[in-house]
């Protein structure tokens, strides 16, 4: 109880003083969540916007145009910020953004895309959102001060004297959905289009974008919209702003290299469509139909680091620890994000008694996502087996702390705790 009223004083300190300078007002304005706090919130739920996504989309030329045409359109936006982009395996046509700099864009949205400025269009307009601070004021409307007394919690924990992770998952949860407001998205577009501009590209790629989501619409809506909705007053608006623009000087509308990673993308797309149909068949409780379209699966693409991961978790459930922890080994050197894989080799080298090496990926997993009592929970076996009885006993609490009480292991590791404690 101290502790919590030592760091409500704290985050009433920053809030007194946290002033952040707002590129776009051109001044100095007040905030509860200074541009360094917003940094810090989005590139912890990085990691876990990654992982509801199934993993990056494991080719390093893929990530690395993404990251390039991201940077290029980034140069063109006032707020100074170590923006990353990354392309998530999900088929979902989405494409969404963190506080702070961090732009995720799907799979599912590039192979829906026919030429560069429509994917640019896109991107220019979650820089819009990261621009105008709009993740910013939302944390600052649901949580006010609260977000900072949050923020402090979850970093005194990785100093390990921390209380418990207030809100973690919560927070994660609003932040990769947040749906925004007709204004919020008029200021987006107006600001997305001049980015997009002046970074050399075709604004009108945008309105391409919105011709092919407005098609997309008749058979299923396409995620983005779901977020950014797109009445017909929002298209006619963004032609208002296009119009404004000098369209003779030259601009990119496509290029080759696009094409070469849409390719990509295609050439993968049926072993990325077999994953889902296992996702679908695994909700049905139908192991061994998931297990057989997730080995075709793997035969089209070896590195299809979703199916890996779903195979891992299937074996490992099935007690075949040997072939699952390896499948989950892999993942991970595809995706060191990516947190599933990493918990499951955890997991598995921990049935193997392996316990160095569990408890390597289970502290791997715990700094990616750090609300998972679980991973405490096989942490605190690993670290007992090891006879390191201090270690063991912080993460049975953690784990104790975390828990909804339904996960199997509490009477045990309550048991255990008390043991230890006892000796
Ligand atoms: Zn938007």
């Amino acid at each position: 109880m101290m502790r919590k009223v030592i760091l409500f004083a704290v985050a009433l300190l920053f809030v007194s003083c946290a002033r952040t300078y707002d590129p776009l007002a051109g001044k100095e304005v007040f905030t509860l969540l200074p541009t360094e706090k917003e940094v810090q919130i989005g590139k912890m739920y990085v990691p876990m916007a990654i992982d509801e996504n199934d993993g990056r989309y494991p080719d390093r030329e893929v990530q690395q145009y993404i990251q390039e045409i991201g940077q290029k359109i980034a140069r063109h936006t006032p707020r100074k910020l170590n923006y990353q982009f990354y392309l998530v395996n999900t088929q979902a046509v989405n494409a969404f953004a963190l506080p702070g700099g961090f732009v995720f864009v799907n799979r599912g949205l590039v192979l829906s895309l026919n030429k560069e400025d429509e994917l640019a269009g896109v991107i220019a307009h979650e820089l819009a959102h990261i621009n105008a601070r709009h993740h910013a004021k939302f944390l600052e409307k649901m949580y006010g001060m609260n977000i900072l007394l949050s923020v402090a919690s979850i970093f005194a924990y990785q100093t390990k004297y921390g209380d418990i992770l207030m809100n973690f998952g919560k927070i994660g949860a609003q932040l990769i959905s947040l749906k925004w407001s007709r204004d919020q998205e008029r200021e987006a577009d107006r600001l997305g289009v001049r980015f997009a501009y002046e970074a050399g590209y075709d604004p009108r790629g945008l309105l391409d974008t919105f011709k092919i989501f407005k098609k997309m619409e008749k058979v299923k809506q396409p995620e983005w919209l779901l977020t950014h909705p797109l009445p017909e007053t929002r298209i006619k608006e963004v032609k208002e702003l296009i119009a404004k623009l000098d369209l003779n000087r030259p601009l990119i509308k496509d290029t080759p290299r696009f094409h070469r990673i849409k390719k990509k993308l295609e050439e993968t797309k049926p072993s990325f469509d077999l994953f889902y149909q296992a996702k679908e068949k695994l909700v049905q409780k139908k192991k061994l139909a998931a297990l057989e379209l997730l080995n075709k699966s793997l035969q089209l693409f070896p590195d299809n680091n979703a199916s890996l991961t779903l195979k891992a978790f299937i074996l490992l459930s099935e007690d075949k620890y040997r072939e699952g922890t390896e499948l989950a080994v892999k993942a991970t050197k595809l995706d060191e994000l990516y947190f599933k894989p990493h918990f499951f080799a955890g997991y598995g080298y921990f049935k193997l008694k392996q316990y160095e090496k569990s408890i390597y990926y289970l502290e791997k997993a715990k700094n990616l996502i750090p609300d998972f009592p679980d991973v405490y929970y096989f942490l605190g076996r690993s670290y007992e087996a090891l006879g390191r009885l201090s270690e063991a006993a912080k993460n049975y609490r953690k784990a104790l702390q975390l828990s909804d009480g339904k996960r199997g292991w509490e009477k045990d590791a309550e048991r255990r705790l008390r043991r230890i404690l006892g000796s």
